[in-house]
């Protein structure tokens, strides 16, 4: 099976992109934040233990999203692969990762990262927030969080992959077609 990573900032257009590479190349999308809200709004106990860190735009516990990733490995064998979109987001979840896949002698294919500077990231997500309401996205200083957060935690990731040899890299200020595009000729 394939794993693609979609990795970025928030705002980067992640969620968008997906939604072309999932037809395109058959994958199974695994966003996080879209499972994680869902527990929310179920009000389940890991949607009551991750909603305070989610608005606080602190990230949830590397344990947490890897047992909900690890779920979803074991119940989809049908799809070509997965586009992982949101995880991983520490070096530990991608060492996380990394152990799951071998156990069952798989690896990471690729990691597609869309790159956008920070100014673009806050006039993104705002403009978002008018669209879709996210909780997450309506505090300027949350969103400060989200990308100090990134670039503490995440960032490190790209150095990761790179030593792994398998990082690309996307411009993400482009238009909508034009990423699709590069996203397609890199994978
Ligand atoms: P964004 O657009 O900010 O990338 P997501 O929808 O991917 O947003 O995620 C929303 C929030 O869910 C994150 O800010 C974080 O709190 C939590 N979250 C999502 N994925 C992870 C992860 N892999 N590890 C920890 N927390 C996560």
């Amino acid at each position: 099976m394939k794993y693609y990573i979609l990795f970025g900032p928030p705002g980067a257009g992640k969620g968008t992109q997906a939604k072309f590479m999932v037809e395109k190349f058959h994958l199974h999308h695994v966003s996080t934040g879209d499972l994680l809200r869902k527990e929310i709004a179920a009000k389940t106990p890991l949607g009551i233990q991750a909603q305070q860190l989610i608005e606080g735009g602190n990230l949830v516990p590397d344990e947490v999203v890897a047992g909900m990733i690890e779920n979803l490995f074991a119940s989809d064998r049908t799809s070509a692969g997965f586009l992982l979109d949101g995880f991983p987001r520490t070096i530990r979840q991608a060492e996380m990762l990394d152990e799951m896949l071998a156990k069952r002698g798989e690896e990471v294919t690729k990691v597609v990262s869309l790159m956008i500077e920070d100014s673009l990231i806050f006039k993104r997500i705002a403009n978002r927030a008018q669209i879709e309401g996210r909780a997450d996205d309506a505090d300027p200083a949350v969103i400060q969080n989200r990308i100090d957060t990134y670039h503490q935690k995440t960032e490190p990731l790209i150095a990761y992959y790179k030593k792994a040899g398998k990082y690309c890299e996307i411009d993400g200020n482009q238009t909508i077609e034009a990423v699709a595009e590069s996203i397609s000729a890199a994978m």
